[in-house]
């Protein structure tokens, strides 16, 4: 079976921690031109994606909706969604809010080294546990990944479980889309919908240039600072006693 599309399917813009506006992610997928479905996945916000989904038409690629849900066991991608889902639910949660939407449930980078260890311990000792709780798959190459190792023990571990593997840029930056990526069977968003649900992908891909790192320290730290804030701050509801 050939396994001719190319798709990326997971990347950020300045609505959350990237750099990029959503039109210059997708000016540069075009120049790129070799990827034939994208998404925009912000942490836990869709308006950059649904921006690109309704200016689909002006790419000469297809676009999905989607998101990155921050669960409590980890990032979610959630394709196919167009709705924003709260954060810190569990992962069972998680997968049913992007269900009800119509979505597809990816588990982004099981073993970065940001998951709380807990977690990776379960994702390493019951890989196959993520069937029963509604992941439809998993990124086993992220280009981000702040190790070789991330990766190269994703591909190990999910070699083994009968869920359906696909890799990813999770660009920050415009110069890092299609770093990594999945190949599928087709050329389309339905067909690469189609070929994660029968299991007929691969993941491939190159790490991010170091340099890229340096680069985008500065951002994620005032991300970081920006969401902090967001939770500290004081309710605007009035309180009822
Ligand atoms: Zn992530
Ligand atoms: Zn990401």
């Amino acid at each position: 079976m050939e396994l001719i599309g190319r798709a990326d399917v997971h990347m950020h813009t300045n609505i959350s921690d990237g750099t990029g506006t959503v039109q210059q992610m997708l000016d540069t997928a075009a120049r790129l031109g070799t990827l034939d479905v994208i998404a925009i996945t912000d942490h836990d916000r869709v308006s950059a994606s649904l921006w690109a989904y309704q200016h689909r038409h002006l790419y000469p690629f297809d676009i999905i909706p989607g998101t990155e849900v921050t669960s409590a066991d980890g990032h979610v991608l959630g394709l196919w969604v167009t709705e924003p889902i709260k954060k810190g639910m569990s992962l069972a949660e998680t997968t049913a809010a992007i269900h009800a939407q119509g979505g597809i449930a990816i588990l982004a980078h099981p073993f970065e080294v940001t998951i709380a260890p807990h977690t990776l311990r379960r994702y390493f000792s019951q890989p196959e546990g993520l069937i029963q709780l509604g992941i439809d798959a998993v990124e086993v190459f992220n280009a981000g990944a702040l190790t070789r190792g991330c990766n190269w023990l994703a591909q190990r571990v999910f070699d083994r479980v009968a869920l359906p593997q696909v890799g990813n840029s999770d660009a920050h930056t415009p110069d890092c889309i299609g770093t990594g990526y999945t190949r599928f069977r087709g050329s389309t968003a339905d067909d690469l919908r189609e070929s994660i649900t029968q299991g007929w992908t691969t993941a491939e891909g190159k790490r991010w240039p170091v340099i890229t790192y340096l680069k985008l320290m500065r951002t994620t730290i005032q991300w970081n600072r920006s969401v902090y804030l967001e939770t500290k701050a004081p309710s605007t509801r009035p309180t009822l006693t």
